[in-house]
């Protein structure tokens, strides 16, 4: 028993959830948030009632990896690669970790029992005055006191009993309460094939425990110890073990801070590049609108001027219609109601008159006209920094063959204003250059 005494390994488990105040241990079940009921230990090293691991659903594996190799389950993604050799066996997915647990042969019952779970539930049991802990001997009534002789939980009643028989009356009873503050109870492990035997022998050749009677049995040829004597050796090599992969969590937990850090970054990074983009985008439809409002006045002065000749060409033709009409009813007047000595008399004024509107020139075609196109593809230059495209046209040119380079924009601004000079000239022309009719 000096195996329970001594402290098994230095290391405990850092309080997680589950844990009783003023425990080290777990001592509850995350699957049915009981207490432990005989918890076995999973590959993974998560801790599961056996009732509650057999109700899980078990799955079909196909175990194809090499008879060598670790059969147990551990991190699921990296089993994955793992070369497998077909082999037909039952698993079930750890409740906390998700990891692929492969059943033993002898189903959720093989696998390792949780002995510190165990006793950990029992020391919650012992400090909360040993409630819910039931006698181990009649398994029914409650624990009064325990028997240091057979380690175990025993009731009032199989107390009394123990005492008056003469085998055990000689045994040390003490009170629950006055274990309390005990970190460990140390309940005998007893041996699965022997259940008499407490396990106190180590196997070196099977490396497990083993009772008195394996040693004579199924471990008679092998080298074996008492427990005591090889903890030393066997706590060692997992203490070297454990020196090893303490790194490994600092290092794993110093990648995700780098994951975290990258992350932070990044999405700062994204923020950042996102109010560039809207900055750049506001900008440049700004930029647009400015472009679209100076094209759409331009567009508009087009028209004012354009129809500012219409108007006044319109104007001068209708003055000259109105004085050809006064002039020629009046002289279709004369001629049909005039006496000879009227006509004469006024011939001098009508012929005058009707030579000289004859003489007068204008213009049959229209001085301006409504060629105006819109240039989107042409580059217009600059505004607030950026590239700006489209263009008004005031005469009929081929879109394609419109590619104004390099100030584009101000050629093509000055063009507009030679077209603009042009429509004048011809309307001046028109008044000018008169036509005969
Ligand atoms: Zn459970
Ligand atoms: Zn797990
Ligand atoms: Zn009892
Ligand atoms: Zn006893
Ligand atoms: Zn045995
Ligand atoms: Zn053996």
């Amino acid at each position: 028993m000096s195996e329970n005494k001594k402290p098994l390994l230095g290391f405990v488990h850092k309080l997680p959830s589950g844990t009783a105040p003023g425990n080290s241990g777990k001592t509850r079940c995350p699957l049915c948030m009981g207490l432990f009921k005989a918890p076995r230990l999973l590959p993974c090293l998560h801790t599961v009632c056996t009732t509650c691991l057999e109700q899980l659903e078990p799955f079909s594996v196909v175990d194809m990896r090499g008879g060598d190799s670790d059969t147990s389950s551990e991190g699921s993604i990296f089993q994955e690669l793992k070369p497998r050799n077909q082999q037909s066996q039952v698993g079930i997915l750890c409740p906390v970790c998700d990891a692929q647990v492969d059943l033993p042969i002898g189903g959720v019952k093989a696998l390792t029992l949780d002995h510190l779970a165990m006793n950990d539930v029992m020391l919650e049991n012992l400090h909360g005055e040993g409630q819910g802990l039931v006698c181990d001997l009649c398994n029914d009534r409650e624990v009064e006191k325990r028997c240091q002789t057979c380690k175990s939980n025993l009731c009032q009643f199989c107390c009394q009993a123990h005492r008056r028989q003469k085998k055990t009356s000689y045994h040390t009873m003490v009170d629950l309460k006055d274990l309390k503050g005990y970190s460990r109870v140390g309940k005998p492990i007893l041996c699965p094939i022997h259940p008499a035997e407490e396990l106190r022998l180590f196997c070196e050749f099977c490396d497990r425990p083993v009772c008195r009677d394996c040693v004579v049995g199924e471990h008679r040829e092998h080298p074996y110890d008492f427990t005591s004597n090889v903890i030393h050796k066997h706590g060692d090599s997992v203490r070297e073990l454990l020196r090893g992969t303490q790194p490994r969590v600092e290092a794993l937990e110093e990648a995700l801070a780098q994951i975290k850090r990258v992350n932070s970054a990044l999405q700062k990074r994204v923020e950042a590049v996102a109010a560039d983009v809207r900055k750049f985008s506001e900008g440049y439809i700004k930029a647009i609108e400015e472009h679209r409002n100076k094209m759409l006045k331009q567009l508009e002065d087009i028209r004012v001027q354009k129809e500012n000749s219409l108007q006044l060409q319109k104007a001068q033709l209708e003055q000259l219609l109105a004085d050809m009409r006064t002039g020629v009813e009046f002289t279709e007047h004369l001629l049909a109601s005039g006496s000879d000595l009227e006509i004469l008399i006024t011939k001098g004024v009508v012929v005058e008159r009707l030579r000289k509107l004859n003489k007068v020139e204008y213009n049959t075609h229209p001085g301006v006209n409504d060629h105006i196109s819109f240039s989107p593809q042409e580059k217009a230059g600059q505004c607030h920094g950026y590239e700006v495209y489209g263009a008004i046209n005031t005469k009929e040119v081929d879109p394609a063959k419109c590619v104004l380079q390099g100030e584009g924009r101000k050629a093509f601004v000055m063009g507009i204003e030679r077209a603009v000079d042009r429509d004048m000239v011809f309307q001046e022309l028109g008044l000018v250059q008169l036509e005969k009719r």
